[in-house]
């Protein structure tokens, strides 16, 4: 990872969520926000990383469940920063329900799992509608940072990933690597994630930064299933 990327941790009760802080031109760069109820660790780590109001220029979500975008209205307010997303994940984050960013699981929507997933979207001072649509090959560069989008379908239906020049591929959670680096098992479309994984590993990408758990070697993926 290039030195001025730096990943923050934020631990909640059940899992752990990671954000990466980037260190571009134009000013600093976040990729994911966590949960609300960790916003003070998070505005913590961006002070001690020099990150102050007025710094952040650039939110990228990597897809609109509550444990990634759960600080972006907060942040856009306070450090003046915009939010990009992927339109097909703007519903989620606007009304606070995850499964509105899901094609094959909507039809949860009337069963005890609508609830839950209900229940664990936003809350409602944490919605917001995101200044900028991002999609497959836009180009971060104009933002200070030498990467592009890339569109990785599955986990929903707008999960986006951001990899750089480098090979650093930020991938939200199409993979987790929680004990195993693996795709993720919590799938909206399994066919959008096959699709999207085998784009992956046709891609010059040397190390993966998942939002849950430790960064792992592309290699991993590309020998397959053991
Ligand atoms: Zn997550």
């Amino acid at each position: 990872m290039p030195q001025e990327i730096r990943t923050i941790t934020l631990h909640g009760r059940l899992y752990a969520v990671n954000c990466y802080l980037a260190k571009g031109d134009a000013g600093h760069v976040l990729i994911d926000t966590g949960l609300s109820t960790r916003r003070v660790e998070l505005a913590r780590a961006l002070d001690s990383a020099g990150c102050g109001p007025g710094d952040l220029r650039l939110i990228v979500i990597t897809h609109g469940d509550a444990d990634h975008a759960g600080n972006a209205a907060y942040l856009r307010g306070t450090y003046g920063a915009r939010i990009a997303m992927h339109r097909a994940e703007w519903q989620a984050v606007e009304r606070g329900n995850m499964l509105l960013s899901r094609g094959r699981m909507r039809f949860l929507r009337r069963t005890v799992g609508g609830l839950l997933f209900r229940f664990a979207g936003l809350h409602t001072p944490d919605r917001f509608e995101p200044d900028l649509h991002f999609e497959d090959g836009d180009d971060l560069s104009g933002h200070g940072l030498d990467a592009r989008v890339l569109h990785l379908p599955g986990h929903s239906q707008g999960s986006i990933g951001v990899l750089t020049a480098d090979g650093d591929l930020f991938c939200g959670d199409l993979l987790t690597n929680l004990g195993e680096a693996k795709p993720n098992s919590l799938v909206d479309d399994p066919a959008d994630l096959e699709a999207s994984l085998d784009r992956l590993r046709n891609l010059e990408i040397r190390t993966v930064y998942p939002g849950h758990g430790q960064p792992f070697p592309m290699e991993l993926l590309r020998m397959g299933p053991a």
